[in-house]
């Protein structure tokens, strides 16, 4: 279902309205998912097989788990979603140095919040979490920064990437939940009164210079600059957080991949580990990955329609 959407922004001098032309999606994953062949009942006989013989199973998600929750997945590739500055990937560099771009990153933010954080896990992630409190995940790697796998239960779980429901000071290092910084956003802005009724196709936001440069942003109580824990463009992956991942992968006896290209090395560097390991690799994206010549099985089916079917006991 498509249609058109508009933002209302209330801003000090009176009343103006964002109309955004594009269309919008309502709920539906349509939109976000590519199209899949119907599942085939002996690639999901294949697929048992190898749940049921792994032990000590590792399991990595890519962007392709979310789209299903209403998420686009290029958005969430690498850098996170809205962490753009209009058309542009940020770069953590940029965020840095600049307080004109972390004032337009987070007033973009701040309008995408409301929609972003009510996002609801799909069977696929709830198929992973029940997988886990049976005893056969042994371990989820997400490259994914929605916090989806957590709302879903999901405990033995890295957030390679970070999480778009933390925020820290680039000064102190202090933490704070990203719910708790949107109502400092509404105390700072009592006159921007912002409601998304839906996403762009894209997911973008659109703000006018004057909206941008009337936001006004909070610092930590140190007056330190805020960053989502999200790792941006340009930047890396905690080495700590890599280490431990790889130790992961070493002690489990089989790898699947849901919803990934693995174009990211961030991800991609554990499939070469499993590799090298001899790790049997499954793969379930729709459209071709980095690695389908190393998997013993690919599927091109959607994750939260396959996966509820697989047994884990
Ligand atoms: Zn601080």
């Amino acid at each position: 279902t498509k249609m058109n959407c508009r933002w209302t922004l209330r801003a000090a001098k009176g009343r103006w309205m964002v109309n955004i032309s594009q269309q919008c999606s309502h709920g539906s994953i349509g939109l976000f998912v590519p199209p899949s062949p119907p599942l085939d009942p002996e690639k999901i006989r294949e697929l048992q097989r190898f749940i049921t013989l792994s032990k000590r199973l590792l399991v990595m998600t890519g962007a392709g788990i979310s789209t299903e929750s209403g998420i686009p997945d290029y958005r969430s590739e690498k850098v996170g979603l809205y962490a753009r500055t209009d058309r542009k990937p940020i770069q953590h560099g940029d965020f840095l140095r600049s307080a004109p771009v972390r004032q337009r990153y987070w007033a973009r933010n701040f309008v995408g919040w409301p929609r972003f954080s009510s996002l609801q896990p799909n069977p696929a992630h709830w198929a992973l979490s029940n997988w886990e409190r049976l005893g056969k995940l042994y371990w989820l790697v997400t490259q994914n920064v929605d916090a989806l796998h957590t709302k879903a239960g999901s405990q033995r779980l890295t957030e390679l990437h970070g999480c778009m429901h933390r925020v820290l000071c680039l000064n102190c290092g202090e933490q704070i939940p990203r719910g708790v910084l949107q109502e400092r956003f509404e105390a700072l802005n009592p006159t921007w009164s912002a409601e998304a009724h839906g996403l762009a196709p894209d997911g973008d936001v659109f703000l006018t210079e004057e909206q941008v440069r009337s936001f006004r942003v909070p610092s930590c109580r140190c007056g330190g600059p805020l960053k989502p824990d999200v790792v941006f463009f340009g930047d890396t992956v905690n080495p700590d957080k890599v280490d431990f991942v790889h130790r992961r992968v070493k002690e489990a006896d089989s790898l699947l991949v849901v919803g990934s290209s693995l174009q990211v090395y961030s991800g991609y560097r554990f499939i070469l580990t499993a590799r090298e390991k001899k790790l049997p690799i499954a793969i379930l994206n729709i459209g071709p990955t980095r690695s389908d010549d190393l998997a013993c099985l690919k599927l091109d089916s959607r994750c939260g329609e396959l996966l509820p079917l697989i047994d884990p006991c």
